[in-house]
């Protein structure tokens, strides 16, 4: 039996595929196969129990050609050197994708925070804090929020970097709280910007956005938020999910409702009215536009074939594998992919650098003004290179992203 492709032999197949199809410069391909560094930490903690526990961490920088080092800090027990290198990769390519002068990293800590309490948590985050320091800044390498961290992670993070300093420096992480120098719509910012890149899909395939049907699995920050912006433009959100299943009624839910049904009762599911689904049935739903906004590996080759959608908007970090990019390349669904759809979220922190760089802060709709100009024109060049080249838009997606951070490196030059 093959074994399954791990996170990073996919991102080094997807650059492989791209270099071929670009023609890259084989020295520069192999450059882009490595990160430019790796740090590996031991961090230890004292337990609430008073016994001490050490926790694998790590960041991994990717690429820094085209500014410094960008990309999130996980905690999950499945976090392994090898998975932050291809989230770092995909960071690299992201930037570029939706032209912010940042590189890509990423970093995580082996632990599960269902397990440990507050004070643990924040015990984690100021240890492997203090063993970054040499490596992150604002100029050298700006961390923010990813799986099960949060907000508060990124203040503890701000304001151990800001002790050691002797002065404050919000500069060094995005995704803070508004009141510790965060950004306006930041929250939003993700689901807007899978929106934006969905009403440029429906422009080009001319078909009404107002009116169309959309499932959405996820009924996170992410998905609740698009779900809630797609409603307010009319469209239809006939189903949604979460882990614990999924709700679906043909004539529409209104999202708000569901909103405060999950947070009384934990989850979408039995909420009233609507039929219930599985996460599965969720994608094979009859509807027009359909969100991933959970996890990672969710259109599979067993599934893709019977995908309904005419338009697939990857608000999740990798939900579609490569077997069943191509059955829906075949398809002829319109896929936006995640490097392209998400890029929003990394965007907005863009956004919350620069104002705290100049110390200043910008209102929500100058925000989303920046954000629509920033998505639309990196749709737009996606989908140019599509028409062109005649690839799907994932491959196109890469081939801007892997392009762009080349051709930094070429007008760099190496040295010594
Ligand atoms: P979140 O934790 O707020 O929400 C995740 C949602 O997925 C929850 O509703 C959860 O119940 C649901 N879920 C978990 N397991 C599931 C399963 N097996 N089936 C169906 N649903 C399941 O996370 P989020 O911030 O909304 O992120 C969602 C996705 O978007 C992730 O892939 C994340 O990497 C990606 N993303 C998020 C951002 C951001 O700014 N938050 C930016 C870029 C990419």
């Amino acid at each position: 039996m093959s074994k399954a492709l791990s996170p990073l032999d996919v991102a080094l197949e997807q650059l492989n595929i791209v270099a071929e199809k670009m023609d890259l410069d084989p020295n520069i391909h192999e450059v882009l196969k490595h990160p430019k560094r790796s740090l590996i930490v031991s961090v230890p903690i004292r337990r609430d129990n008073g016994e001490v526990n050490v926790f694998m961490g790590c960041r991994v920088q990717h690429n820094d050609a085209r500014g410094p080092f960008k990309g999130g800090i996980r905690y999950h027990p499945n976090v392994t050197v090898d998975e932050v290198t291809a989230l770092a990769m995909w960071m690299t390519w992201k930037c570029a994708v939706v032209d912010i002068p940042y590189g890509g990293a990423k970093g995580g800590v082996a632990c599960n925070p269902k397990e440990l309490s507050k004070k643990e948590i924040e015990g984690i985050t100021r240890r492997f804090t203090t063993m970054l320091l040499e490596i992150i800044g604002p100029y050298r390498d700006v961390p923010a929020p990813d799986v099960y961290t949060d907000g508060q992670t990124m203040a503890w993070i701000m304001g151990t970097y800001s002790q050691y300093k002797g002065y404050r420096v919000p500069e060094v992480v995005t995704g803070k709280p508004i009141d510790v120098g965060g950004s306006e719509g930041r929250v939003e910012a993700t689901a807007l910007g899978v929106v934006f890149c969905i009403r440029e899909a429906t422009k080009q395939l001319k078909m009404p956005l107002k009116g169309a049907s959309v499932a959405i699995q996820g009924f996170g920050n992410v998905g609740w938020n698009a779900a809630n912006i797609l409603h307010n433009l009319g469209c239809k959100i006939v189903a949604v999910s979460d882990s614990q299943g999924g709700i679906y009624d043909p004539h529409g839910i209104i999202p708000s409702k569901v909103y405060e049904y999950k947070e009384k009762s934990g989850s979408v599911v039995n909420f009233k009215g609507a039929q219930s689904i599985t996460n599965n049935e969720l994608l094979e739903i009859p509807c027009d536009i359909l969100v991933p906004a959970a996890l990672e590996n969710q259109i599979l080759k067993n599934n893709a074939d019977r995908i309904k959608a005419k338009i697939v908007a990857e608000a999740a970090n990798g939900p579609t594998t490569p077997e069943a990019d191509k059955v829906l390349f075949e398809k002829k669904v319109f896929l936006i992919p995640d490097i392209l759809a998400n890029s929003g979220g990394v965007a907005s922190s863009y956004f919350e650098w620069v104002q705290n760089l100049t110390r200043e802060h910008w209102v929500t709709k100058e925000t989303n003004k920046k954000l629509e100009v920033k998505m639309v024109k990196a749709f737009r060049d996606v989908y140019a290179i599509s028409k062109k080249e005649r690839v799907d838009m994932r491959n196109a997606a890469l081939m801007l992203g892997v392009g762009r951070v080349a051709e930094a490196i070429r007008i760099l030059g190496l040295w010594p």
